[in-house]
C-alpha cells in the first residue's frame, strides 16, 4: 500500500523531475474507475496497458511516479451485472462482491471508502465523507490530486442493485431476498420489461424452476426504451417465454396492495396488483425493475453536467473547456454523456482512454513530448441480454443473435463475473510499485 504522504498539499515540479509522484484521484471502485487505476499503473510502470488490444510497449518503458487512490462508498469491488443471479442464488451470491483489499492486482492503489461531496476542478482538491474507518463515526476529508476521474456511475435502487457498503451487509440482504423469492407461494411478479426486469425474472426461474415467476411490462415490446430492433425484442420476448416465465405485455401496474397473512405459523407478505385493464394478479414478492437511474454528478459544478446530470465529456474524456482545469479532469462509464446503452464493457473501454490521454499528459510534463489522446468514436445501439441458458444479443455489424453460444461468449455461466475479473486481471498482481523517482 502506497504511503499517504501523496495526499498532501504541493508538488514540486523541476522540469523533468518531479519531487513527488503525480497524485491520481479515482471517484468510484467499479468497472469504469477500476479500468482507468489499473491501465494507468500499468503504464506508469512501463508495462502496455493491460485493456489496449495491440499490445504494444509504450514508445518510452521508463517509470513514472504515480499515487493512484480511489473512492467508493463500497468496501469493495461488487460485480454489478451479476446482480439478478446474486439475488436468486445463496451460492452464488458471496462471488461477486470482493473486498478491495483482497484484490491482488489492487495492492499498489490506496482505498478510501466514503462517499464524495464535492469536487473543485479550480483547486483541484475533493471533499470525501469517509464512512470505512472502522470507528463507527463518518469524517470529512479532503484529497488534493493532480488528476481526476470520475466514474461513480449511477444511483441505482433497491432491489436492481444492493444499497449495503460493505460484504457482510450486501450478504444479509442478499440471503434474506433469495429467501423471499423461494419462499413466495403464491409466486414471483418482476415489474418492468427493460434488460434488467428480464434477466432477473429468467435467473430465478433458472434458478428455481419450479417458482412461478411472471414478467409485466407495459409496452407491447421489451426493452422498450432502448433504440434497438424489433426482431431483438421480439426473440427476448420468445426466448423469456421460453425459458418459462409467464409474461403479461401491454398493461400498467396501476397499484399494489400488499397485507400480511398467516400460513401454517410463518408470517407472509401478498401482495395484489390492480392492471391497467382491470385485471388482478397475486403474487407473494413483487420486484420493481422500473426506476429510472440517475447520474451520481451531484459533487460536481453545474458547467459540468447537462441538464441530466450526465457529465459533458470531449472525446478525449476530459470535462468540457469552460471548466477551470478541464484538461486534468476525466470522466469514465455510466456518468458519461456519450452515445450508446450504458455497459460495463463500454466503462472499462473508457477507463482505459482516460488512462491513456493521462499518462500522455504525465509525459508531456516529464519529457516534454506532444500528447496524443485516444478519443472516442460514436457507439451504435448494442447490447447482450442473458435470458436462462441462452442470451440474446444484438451487434450492429451482426444483427441479432441467439443461442447458448452467445451466453458462453458473453456471460458464461456467471452472468459475466469471470470473463470481467479476467479482462481487469484483478488476480493478478505485479511486483513493482511506482511510488518514488521519476526514471525517466
Ligand atoms: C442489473 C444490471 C445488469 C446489467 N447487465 C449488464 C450486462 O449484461 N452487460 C453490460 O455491459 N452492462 C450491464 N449493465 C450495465 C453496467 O452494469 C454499467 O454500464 C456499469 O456498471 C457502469 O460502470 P461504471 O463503472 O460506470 O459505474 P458503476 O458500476 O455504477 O460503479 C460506480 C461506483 O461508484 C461508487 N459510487 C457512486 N457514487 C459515489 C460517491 N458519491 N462517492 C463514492 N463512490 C460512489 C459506487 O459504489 C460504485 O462502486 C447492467 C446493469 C444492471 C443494474
Amino acid at each position: 500500500m502506497p504511503s499517504n504522504e501523496g495526499l498532501g498539499l504541493g508538488v514540486a515540479v523541476a522540469g523533468r523531475t518531479r519531487t513527488h509522484p503525480f497524485r491520481v484521484l479515482v471517484l468510484g471502485g467499479s468497472y469504469g474507475g477500476l479500468g482507468a487505476a489499473l491501465n494507468l499503473l500499468d503504464l506508469c510502470n512501463g508495462r502496455p496497458a493491460r485493456f489496449s488490444s495491440d499490445q504494444v510497449q509504450p514508445l518510452n518503458r521508463g517509470k513514472i511516479p504515480v499515487d493512484i487512490t480511489v473512492v467508493d462508498e463500497r468496501d469493495g469491488y461488487y460485480h454489478l451485472i451479476a446482480s439478478p443471479l446474486a439475488f436468486a442464488s445463496a451460492a452464488f451470491a458471496p462471488k461477486v462482491w470482493t473486498k478491495f483489499e483482497e484484490i491482488p492486482a489492487l495492492k499498489n492503489i490506496r482505498f478510501v471508502r466514503g462517499s464524495v461531496r464535492s469536487v473543485d476542478p479550480k483547486s483541484r482538491r475533493a471533499t470525501v465523507t469517509v464512512t470505512g474507518t472502522g470507528t463507527g463515526t463518518e469524517t470529512e476529508t479532503e484529497l488534493n490530486y493532480d488528476f481526476l476521474v470520475a466514474a461513480t456511475g449511477l444511483r441505482r435502487v433497491w432491489p436492481v442493485v444492493p444499497q449495503a457498503t460493505t460484504r457482510e451487509g450486501y450478504l444479509v440482504v442478499a440471503n434474506a431476498q433469495i429467501r423471499s423469492v423461494r419462499d413466495a407461494q403464491e409466486g414471483v411478479v418482476v415489474v418492468g420489461g427493460g434488460a434488467v426486469g428480464i434477466e432477473m425474472a429468467a435467473e430465478i426461474k433458472l434458478v428455481m424452476p419450479a417458482q412461478k415467476v411472471t414478467l409485466i411490462h407495459s409496452r407491447d415490446k421489451l426493452c422498450s426504451s432502448e433504440p434497438l430492433p424489433d426482431d431483438f425484442k421480439d426473440t427476448c420476448l420468445t426466448k423469456l417465454r421460453e425459458a418459462g416465465v409467464e409474461t403479461i405485455m401491454g398493461e400498467r401496474v396501476l397499484g399494489t396492495e400488499t397485507e400480511t397473512v398467516e400460513e401454517n405459523g410463518a408470517v407472509r407478505s401478498r401482495s395484489t396488483l390492480n392492471l391497467s385493464s382491470g385485471r388482478t394478479i397475486r403474487a407473494s414478492e413483487v420486484i420493481y425493475a422500473i426506476s429510472r437511474s440517475l447520474p451520481t454528478s451531484q459533487y460536481l459544478p453545474a458547467t459540468v453536467v447537462d441538464e441530466e446530470g450526465y457529465i459533458k465529456i470531449t472525446p478525449s474524456l476530459s470535462f468540457p473547456e469552460e471548466v477551470s482545469n478541464s484538461q486534468y479532469h476525466f470522466a469514465v462509464g455510466d456518468l458519461t454523456k456519450w452515445s450508446g446503452i450504458k455497459r460495463c464493457g463500454g466503462a472499462m473501454h473508457q477507463g482505459q482512454y482516460a488512462a491513456q490521454n493521462i499518462h500522455q499528459l504525465m509525459l508531456q510534463e516529464m519529457q516534454g513530448t506532444a500528447p496524443k489522446f485516444m478519443e472516442l468514436s460514436e457507439v451504435p445501439p448494442m447490447i447482450c441480454i442473458a435470458i436462462g441458458n441462452q442470451a440474446v444479443a444484438h451487434y450492429p455489424t451482426q444483427g441479432t443473435k441467439v443461442g447458448s453460444d452467445i451466453l458462453q461468449l458473453f456471460f458464461e455461466n456467471d452472468l459475466g463475473n469471470r470473463i470481467c475479473w479476467d479482462h481487469m486481471q484483478l488476480g493478478k498482481e505485479f511486483p513493482e510499485t511506482v511510488a518514488g523517482e521519476a526514471t525517466l
